[in-house]
């Protein structure tokens, strides 16, 4: 198949916009006439600095970062922050964990090497199919972070509203930063690995608040630790220089799709289109509740494995890719992040009615 007649759904990495793909192409061989590739240049070039430093200027604008807060571009993945978030601002104290899937039950787990884990919230009891409301929250007095996931992957969920807390926000945003406005302002640090809905994956994103840089504990990593990547602007190392490339390419593209706004429009539609089959359907099952559901990862199931595994191979033979749920949570799952095109979701809702005439009984 070639890429003209398929649809990625995959979770991660996933769909990237074509523009981005196109324009690294040309540029592949030969960085606007300097004869030689972004693969190959130096990270302290002034041709790659300059790519480094409008990313940022570009990532700045499109999530409107205030001059408070410091965009670092990373390595190790949202995993490696499980372990550095609770290093740098856990003070051996006590954090505040919403525990709503997958990632931030590991978060949590990984946090507890590191001082005291209280859990504010926890959906576990019903796999993962909801998100708590605020009145919910069991905040700690003095917790150094709260921490949540905006967007459970695995799950299907996701956070429609910011919580409320004294203590510092801490948001793993994965899967979904840029596919909606936030107010940065009220987060003390925000997270994303790239492959969501970014780059290519090697690049983690964070922008954190400067006020707590430097409250790493002594053993810290020097990779691993906010201050020191703050005051060097993300190179103290080799940062993953072609990720940062792909990103701004990919940050132009939002642009000229109308920003984070644009993005947020989009993915309501296309979130829409696929849960009004859901909810007219006496074959599929959707996995959260509403409420809770996620635009950007749709999750759903027959009840029946067999018919699961039929559904992801019909879809498959149609070039309608990856639509098999992550191994933790079964069933089916269609990422919707915002390089997929509306054809794509029609693509997809049109096999799924089709999956249910044949299938229904
Ligand atoms: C994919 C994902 C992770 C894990 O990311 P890695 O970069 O593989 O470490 C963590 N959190 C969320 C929400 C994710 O979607």
């Amino acid at each position: 198949m070639s890429r003209q007649q398929v649809y990625n759904f995959s979770a991660g990495p996933s769909v990237m916009p074509e523009s981005a793909l196109e324009s690294a192409r040309r540029d592949l061989l030969d960085y606007r006439g300097g004869g030689i590739s972004v693969m190959e240049m130096s990270h302290r070039s002034p041709a790659f600095q300059e790519i480094f430093d409008s990313t940022k200027a570009k990532l700045k604008a499109a999530l409107q970062v205030p001059d408070s807060h410091e965009i670092l571009f990373l390595q190790g993945g949202a995993t490696l922050q499980f372990a550095a978030i609770p290093m740098n601002l856990m003070e051996g104290g006590t954090a505040d964990y919403a525990v709503t899937g997958h990632f931030s039950n590991r978060a949590a787990g990984e946090a507890e090497k590191y001082g005291t884990v209280h859990i504010a919230a926890s959906s576990a009891g019903t796999g993962y199919d909801r998100i708590p409301a605020q009145e919910e929250l069991s905040l700690t007095e003095g917790a150094k972070y709260f921490y949540y996931c905006a967007n459970n992957t695995i799950y299907g969920t996701e956070w429609q509203y910011v919580p409320e807390t004294a203590a510092p926000l801490v948001c793993d945003m994965s899967s979904d930063i840029l596919s909606r406005p936030v107010d940065v302002s009220r987060f003390g640090l925000i997270y994303a690995g790239a492959q969501k809905n970014m780059a290519p994956a090697g690049l983690t994103v964070l922008i954190v608040d400067r006020a707590l840089a430097g409250r790493e504990l002594p053993y810290t990593p020097q990779v691993m630790s906010y201050r020191t990547m703050i005051e060097a602007d993300s190179m103290l190392n080799t940062p993953p220089c072609w990720c940062i490339y792909m990103l701004g390419l990919v940050l132009d593209w939002l642009e000229t799709q109308g920003g984070v706004a644009g993005m947020e429009q989009l993915k309501r539609e296309r979130a829409r289109r696929v849960y009004e089959v859901l909810d007219n359907s006496r074959l599929y099952i959707p996995h959260a509740q509403p409420g809770s559901r996620s635009d950007m990862n749709v999750t759903f199931r027959t009840g029946d494995a067999e018919l699961d595994a039929a559904f992801v191979k019909g879809a498959a033979a149609r070039g309608l890719l990856n639509l098999k749920g992550h191994k933790v949570a079964g069933g089916m799952r269609a990422s919707l992040y915002n390089a997929m095109p509306m054809e794509g979701v029609d693509a997809l809702v049109e096999y799924m009615k089709e999956f249910e005439a044949r299938h229904h009984v």
